[in-house]
């Protein structure tokens, strides 16, 4: 296979970095490499910014319409080239087609939603304030935008925030993980197609040194970060210092209570692609399961025969339900908890560790793996492993499990499992968690609600997605006036 380098896209041409820096991207199912992707200089960074602040004027005086229209195209565009993107989401993370799949319709819903910008940025106003005096808000466009994203939505994630700030008349500059930066290429080979003024999208790959540059650079307005939480932190705290709006959406560790009077046959093929969907890498990934009462041991039983009937392999192939770990540094850092969690005394009801995939001996693969015995303070317990391993917990009551879900930093996602409405309401009610399911494992927000998240899990206010997006991307500005 040839192995591209992999180019930047300013001001609508496809430009090669000057950086001397460069990372391979592999094919985590093969360890081939695939391409390479630049490390961006700052100058590069400064050309992008440039590109987008020259474009911002004449985009901010587009009408809303015409700018709706430019998404309507992008839509049908990403519809026709939908198993193109799908493919290229497996090749360079390794999820499964079907997984795929779904997040390019996910990353399609955002680019709907955002077409309805129209009626979204519509302002409101109060006649007779005073005598003869009215009020308006009206919302308006704030400059150049850009987005810092993970490697575990590749294609999806910039889609949470690009739709709206384009179509509400900002421009913007997406940054990709270098892990899984292939198909932001091809999203701006579609972008190229739409044919936006030149500066209104950019694409500068690189890492930390290319985020330190938009950050510091002055005429960026604001940043959207999806990322692990010790970064979301420092830059959300640069972002401020340098005044700069920021929403920065973080890691994650989520609980899955199950009550004793869950439905167990729909309760656990549920738990299953929580936990181990995207071979557990998804922010809303179940890590942990709370088992109340009794419940503990018929649950235990079901979820190891579950799971150690996974067909795990190459996500090309449509039979394989759950494909490796995005790289090797994952791969030892998740096998790195699983000896942690041993260590501390917890039992390991199914050892993924050494599993053969036929074919793909260099794969960076790791079986489901499931440890009982859990207790909230152990590490496994506390510390996010991103990958295909489940701790199990056993509580005695519903206010235990809650105890067990705020003793954690994160406050991501919570699902409950029940045939209980008192149970549900208390849940929803109490739990401080931004994404919950009431017999829901996976509590993903469709692209016109908030995708929320408290605690270390969520540092803003305005979420990515829906009206928090059009708020982010807008200001509001009040207007008061009197006519003699
Ligand atoms: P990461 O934090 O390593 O990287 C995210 C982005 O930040 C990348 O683009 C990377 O280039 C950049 N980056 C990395 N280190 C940096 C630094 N020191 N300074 C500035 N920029 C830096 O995250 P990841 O491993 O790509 O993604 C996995 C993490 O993302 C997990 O913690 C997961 O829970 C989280 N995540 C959260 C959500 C959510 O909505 N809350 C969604 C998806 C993923």
């Amino acid at each position: 296979m040839e192995i591209k380098n992999l180019k930047n896209y300013i001001a609508n041409e496809w430009v090669e970095s000057k950086s001397k820096e460069s990372l391979e991207v592999r094919n985590p199912a093969t360890n081939e490499v695939m391409a390479r992707v630049p490390l961006s200089t700052v100058e590069e960074v400064g050309e992008a910014v440039r590109a987008a602040q020259e474009a911002f004027q004449d985009w901010r005086e587009t009408t809303p319409y015409t700018r709706a229209r430019y998404m309507f195209r992008l839509k049908n565009l990403m519809e026709e080239r939908f198993e193109d993107l799908a493919q290229i989401i497996v090749r360079e993370h390794g999820k499964i087609l079907d997984e795929a799949r779904g997040e390019v319709r996910r990353g399609i819903e955002n680019v709907e939603v955002a077409a309805g910008v129209p009626s979204l940025m519509m302002g409101y106003n109060m006649e007779d304030v005073s005598q003869g005096i009215d009020e308006d808000c009206i919302y308006q466009p704030v400059g150049v935008f850009c987005c810092v994203t993970p490697f575990n939505f590749p294609s999806m994630v910039p889609l949470w925030f690009l739709p709206y700030a384009v179509a509400c008349g900002n421009t913007y500059i997406v940054k990709p993980s270098e892990l899984c930066p292939m198909s932001q290429n091809i999203l701006f080979e579609l972008f190229d197609e739409v044919d936006f003024p030149p500066g209104v999208v950019n694409l500068v790959h690189g890492d930390k040194r290319a985020v330190d540059a938009l950050l510091d650079h002055p005429d960026v307005r604001g940043l959207s970060f999806v990322g692990s939480t010790p970064v979301g932190k420092y830059i959300y705290a640069k972002a401020a210092a340098n005044g700069k709006r920021a929403q920065c959406q973080t890691g994650a560790k989520n609980c899955l209570v199950v009550m004793g009077d869950a439905v167990l046959d729909k309760t656990v093929p549920s738990i299953m692609s929580s936990v181990f969907g995207t071979a557990g890498q998804r922010c809303l990934a179940g890590a942990l399961v709370i088992a109340v009462g009794d419940v503990y041991e018929p649950l235990k039983d079901k979820l190891l025969e579950s799971a150690a009937r996974i067909k795990v392999g190459d996500g090309l192939d449509e039979t394989v339900q759950m494909g490796p770990v995005v790289s090797q540094k994952s791969l030892d850092r998740i096998l790195g908890y699983v000896e942690k969690g041993i260590e501390e005394g917890a039992t390991l009801l199914l050892d993924g560790r050494d599993i053969q995939v036929e074919g793909y001996p260099n794969g960076y693969f790791i079986g489901p793996t499931i440890f009982t015995d859990v207790t909230s303070d152990m590490v496994i317990a506390r510390e996010e492993i991103f990958g295909p391993v489940l701790g199990v917990i056993r509580v005695d009551d519903f206010n235990e499990a809650l105890d067990v879900i705020h003793d954690s930093p994160y406050g991501n996602a919570a699902s409950l499992f029940t045939s209980s409405g008192k149970w549900a309401r208390e849940f929803k009610y109490r739990v401080r968690a931004g994404n919950l399911g009431i017999n829901i494992g996976i509590a993903a927000p469709i692209a016109s609600f908030p995708f929320c998240g408290m605690k270390d899990s969520f540092f803003g206010d305005l979420h990515g997605q829906g009206r928090d997006a059009i708020d982010f991307f807008t200001d509001r500005k009040v207007v008061i006036s009197r006519w003699f």
